[in-house]
């Protein structure tokens, strides 16, 4: 990007022909904030074939019977000028810099922000009307409705617990199971592994430790719900010879650069972030929301000529809803290995709740007041 196509301040004097391309694929955490937070800078286009921002971090409640999780795109994109592309990226030509759509379309970028997200990992398919995953709440709501019987979650990481919970305390009449192959919350510490026990015995969930199983088809229950583990959406950026990392993330640099084509930025749970004190970052609204904005702030750095600043990122918390009135705040150091110490109760689902509302709100400053974001702290 040349520096003199640069608009000396947000509010641009220069048309918005003149402004440099920004092509954000997700719309997403990650790819939302950053595409609202660079958008008074630059021509911005934003890809993903929803219309409806999902959060993603209530999907568990959303099975259990929530109505709506969405919140429509526009009501963010509104006062910003942003361009949405209602079509999904179906690869990307790294030489003509170029992003090609399922409707046919192609759009040119001067910067790429890959922002795809992740799924769940799911390699052996189940049968489709017993076996689900959290990406299908809502049709595994209506099949809870149908009556009760055996449900067995698979995976008792954060996810699986916050699944088998939920779902346990919302249907009564249902029998949950959790069953894993290694340890409930495995990375909890003891006390707050501890908790999370006694919530699960309080609803009724047979809890199976040390059991692997091959996929869906290998349980004996009425309805399945993967939750073992989430691989990140990278295909059309493997085909377009983007580097990977081993677990199949973008490789990135320090500012969130694709280490093979610095024109692209990658960031969220398709990223491989790393910062000096969080060391490698694990798939997290947590990281995809400040990592959104930090990619803007790098783009705008970059506008105005200037060397973007290495990602700057530390855990504190993992936060958990155990139901609707019990959670689990655990304090963690920067790293995200566990403390000792830990928040339960109603207390913790009220910081819970809290926290998973601000997610919502800090999108909605960014999209009112861009300005004011540098002031919420972890958006400097
Ligand atoms: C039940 C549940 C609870 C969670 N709780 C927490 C929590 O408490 N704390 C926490 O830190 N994390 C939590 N997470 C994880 C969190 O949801 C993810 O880390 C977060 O959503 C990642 O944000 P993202 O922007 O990278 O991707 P996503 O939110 O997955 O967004 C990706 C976007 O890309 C779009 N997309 C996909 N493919 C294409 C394509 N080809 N073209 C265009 N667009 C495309 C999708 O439509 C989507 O809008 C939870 C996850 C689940 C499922």
């Amino acid at each position: 990007m040349t520096p003199t196509n640069v608009p000396s301040s947000p509010s641009g004097k220069h048309s918005p022909s003149e402004k440099q391309r920004i092509v954000v694929v997700g719309a997403g955490y990650a790819g939302l904030m950053c595409a609202l937070r660079v958008a008074p800078y630059a021509r911005v286009t934003l890809v993903d074939p929803a219309d409806r921002f999902t959060e993603r971090i209530r999907l568990h409640q959303r099975a259990a019977g929530r109505p709506d999780v969405t919140h429509a795109l526009g009501s963010f994109l509104r006062p910003t000028g942003i361009t949405h592309v209602a079509a999904r990226a179906t690869a990307i030509d790294a030489a003509a810099r170029e992003v090609r759509t399922d409707d046919g379309r192609v759009l040119p970028y001067d910067r790429l922000v890959h922002a795809l997200g992740s799924r769940t990992r799911s390699t052996v398919p189940g049968d489709r009307d017993r076996a689900y995953t959290v990406e299908s709440a809502t049709e595994l709501h209506k099949r809870l409705q149908d009556g009760p019987g055996s449900l067995t979650v698979v995976g008792a990481g954060l996810t699986g617990i916050e699944l088998a919970t939920e779902l346990a305390e919302t249907h009564p009449r249902w029998r949950v199971r959790l069953l894993t192959e290694g340890a409930v919350g495995p990375g909890l510490s003891e006390k707050g592994r501890a908790h999370v026990r006694v919530a699960l015995a309080a609803r009724g969930v047979r809890v199976e430790e040390g059991r692997r199983v091959a996929g869906p088809d290998d349980i004996d229950t009425d309805v399945v719900v993967w939750a073992a583990s989430m691989a990140p959406n990278t295909e059309v950026a493997r085909a377009a010879g983007l580097a990977l990392d081993g677990g199949g993330r973008v490789e990135v640099d320090t500012v969130l650069r694709s280490v093979s084509h610095p024109e692209v930025y990658a960031v969220g749970d398709s990223a491989a972030g790393h910062t000096a004190t969080a060391g490698s970052l694990r798939m997290g609204c947590a990281a995809a929301l400040p990592g959104g904005s930090h990619v803007a702030n790098a783009l705008i750095a970059e506008l105005r000529g200037e060397e973007p600043k290495p990602l700057s990122f530390s855990y504190n918390l993992q936060c958990l809803s155990l139901g609707r009135r019990d959670g689990l705040v655990q304090f963690v150091r920067a790293d995200d290995s566990p403390r000792d110490r830990v928040l339960t109760g109603r207390p913790a689902a009220f910081v819970k709740e809290g926290i998973v509302r601000s997610t919502v709100g800090v999108l909605k400053l960014a999209s009112r007041r861009p300005d004011l974001l540098p002031r919420v702290p972890g958006f400097g």
